[in-house]
């Protein structure tokens, strides 16, 4: 394949020098993929593991829109059946467990019961639908639906006592944000540079290449040469075609709130929930974060900035009221200890109801200009799931292979994202991706006996935090030297490196509410010390612009 200049570096620790800062303006890629969410972050893992040369921008923080603020579930959407959406189902139930295997870490397999009420669906449609749900697509891990008694089950004791019988189906359960950050982690490992915090402000297109400008936070530009790009930009992809790569645009999006609320725990049983509400949408209520339930999601029409999405106070009284019509124990706005909201990026197909809008992708190619003379190529992801990153970004690079005469083809499925492979020795992250039949559980109960004898000094609730958010990659978060000071409650300073050295971390907000979840479990003056102590490390380095996760050739 042809490489014009060296690719760039990838290391995110690799300081940038100020010869580099100031001289080499003027960098060459095969493929500028501007978006870091879970779509760009995929789309350029796949890309530099087919050897082709890739640079991702970010403008913000990775993951920090839609893809942190999903339900987090790897699902094939039993609702959408309703809607006929069968190929969809068909594809993301497929994708499952493949996605399971690939991070055992960051994803696993979580049963869901719903409570029959016969106000609502009849029996033998949703006997139907989990027939159909449990068939579309093979399954090797996870296990049938079945029906159960909730006057015997656990699940049942917490909800108000005239649901007595309910139904129980697979599906799995992902920490979203760490999806993105391995993905990227994997994309950089393979060669790829990933740039947060530089926003590609301009891309214009000639027959065989782009010329692209990226800028930074702090105003600092830089020119990328690129033969093609990638619009990963989410909810932004319309806009940015429209406003910055100034081409005209080939779909219409339509952007639907979710928000979700966070709960003191409802129940103690690691089950989810899914409810059927009187409008006939459907909502969740999920273990989280050990203490915690979340429970969601809202489907509202969008119409102010893309990044500010919140909730309002309609939404909080929606999700309380439509779970406390099935929980025994009320649940009220004054419960809510956290929320959040993303932006869905829905192809527009029409539908007057924002639940009803299809939740599939589409991929645009695009090798011709105006005129129909040949220009360098321009591919657009419009919509998608968490659940179907991967097939996505494969279809991305499998589009992109004849243009960019890629010589290696398809090769993600079978292969464990950083940390993912528990099964392999210390450190042995890298590898093919493997899960053992019906004890998945097991495997991450060995993975974290075996982590303590290698690290006797680990608390056990440490240990299996630390396990849970970095697989394998412990061993290297830990290092020779361990887990250095203590800077609140269970946060290390060897974990704030890691985050920095290997995951892109730069502010506070970064490290309590993407990289982990910590925030949730702090108070107000310890999110405090967390961000002065982040703020002392890195703000310099994030003021000056000048990131030090590239150094620019
Ligand atoms: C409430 C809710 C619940 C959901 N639940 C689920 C679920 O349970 N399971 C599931 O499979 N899916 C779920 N989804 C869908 C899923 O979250 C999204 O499809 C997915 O995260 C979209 O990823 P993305 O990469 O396309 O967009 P994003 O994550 O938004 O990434 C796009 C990125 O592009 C960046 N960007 C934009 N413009 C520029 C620019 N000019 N330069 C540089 N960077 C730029 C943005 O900053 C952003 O980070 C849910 C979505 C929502 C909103």
């Amino acid at each position: 394949m042809e490489r014009e200049t060296p690719s760039l570096k990838s290391d995110p620790k690799a300081t940038a020098s100020a010869d580099d800062a100031t001289q080499a303006q003027h960098h060459t890629c095969d493929v500028l993929v501007v978006g870091g969410g879970i779509n760009g972050a995929g789309i350029a893992r796949d890309l530099a593991g087919r050897g082709v040369s890739v640079l991702l921008c970010e403008k913000d923080d990775l993951a920090s829109h839609t893809s942190s603020c999903s339900t987090k579930l790897i699902h094939g959407g039993l609702r959408y059946l309703e809607y006929y959406e069968f190929s969809l189902v068909r594809k993301a139930l497929a994708e499952r467990e493949v996605l399971l295997k690939s991070a055992p870490h960051i994803m696993w397999p979580l049963r869901f019961v719903m409570p029959h009420d016969p106000s609502m669906r009849p029996v033998w449609m949703i006997r139907a639908g989990l027939f159909l749900y449990d068939h579309l697509a093979k399954r090797e891990v996870l296990p049938a639906s079945r029906t159960i008694d909730l006057r015997q089950h656990a699940a049942g004791k917490p909800l108000k006592r005239h649901f007595t019988k309910g139904f129980v189906y697979s599906d799995g359960w992902v920490d979203d944000a760490r999806l993105v950050v391995l993905n990227a982690m994997d994309a950089a490992e393979r060669g790829a540079t990933v740039l947060t915090r530089w926003r590609c402000v301009d891309a214009r297109r000639g027959a065989t290449h782009w010329q692209v400008r990226l800028q930074s936070a702090a105003g600092q530009t830089r020119l990328v040469t690129a033969r093609a790009l990638v619009n990963a930009a989410g909810p932004w992809a319309a806009q940015f075609l429209s406003e910055h790569a100034h081409a005209p645009r080939p779909k219409a999006l339509r952007l639907v709130k979710g928000s979700h609320i966070v709960v003191k725990k409802l129940f103690k049983h690691d089950h989810a929930y899914i409810f059927q509400n009187p409008d006939k949408r459907i909502i969740f209520a999920i273990p989280y974060e050990g203490e915690f339930t979340l429970i969601g999601t809202t489907d509202v029409e969008h119409a102010g900035a893309i990044g500010q999405a919140q909730i309002d106070t309609s939404e909080i009284a929606y999700l309380c009221e439509q779970a406390s019509r099935y929980f025994e124990q009320a649940v009220t706005p004054a419960d809510v200890v956290w929320t959040y909201s993303g932006v869905r990026p829905l192809l527009d197909d029409e539908s007057g109801d924002p639940a009803a809008v299809t939740r599939d992708y589409s991929l645009e190619l695009d090798t011709a200009m105006a005129d129909s003379s040949s220009a360098a190529p321009l591919l657009s992801v419009w919509g998608g799931k968490i659940t179907t990153f991967r097939k996505l970004a494969e279809e991305a690079a499998d589009l992109l292979s004849a243009p960019l005469q890629m010589s290696r083809g398809a090769w993600t499925a079978g292969s464990a994202l950083p940390g993912g492979n528990l099964g392999g020795s210390a450190g042995g992250e890298r590898g093919s991706a493997s899960l053992s039949r019906g004890d998945v559980a097991g495997d991450f109960a060995r993975f974290v006996l075996s982590l303590t004898q290698r690290h006797p000094q680990l608390p056990p609730a440490l240990a299996q935090r630390l396990a849970r958010c970095y697989g394998s990659r412990v061993d290297t978060l830990l290092g020779a030297g361990g887990l250095g000071r203590e800077i609140v409650n269970g946060l290390f300073e060897a974990e704030l490196n890691y985050l920095h050295d290997h995951e892109w971390a730069r502010t506070a907000d970064d490290v309590l509410w993407r990289r982990t979840k910590l925030g949730l479990h702090m108070n107000a003056a310890q999110r405090e010390t967390v961000a002065a102590w982040c703020s002392a490390h890195w703000r310099a380095e994030v003021a000056a612009g000048a990131p030090k996760e590239t150094a620019w050739n």
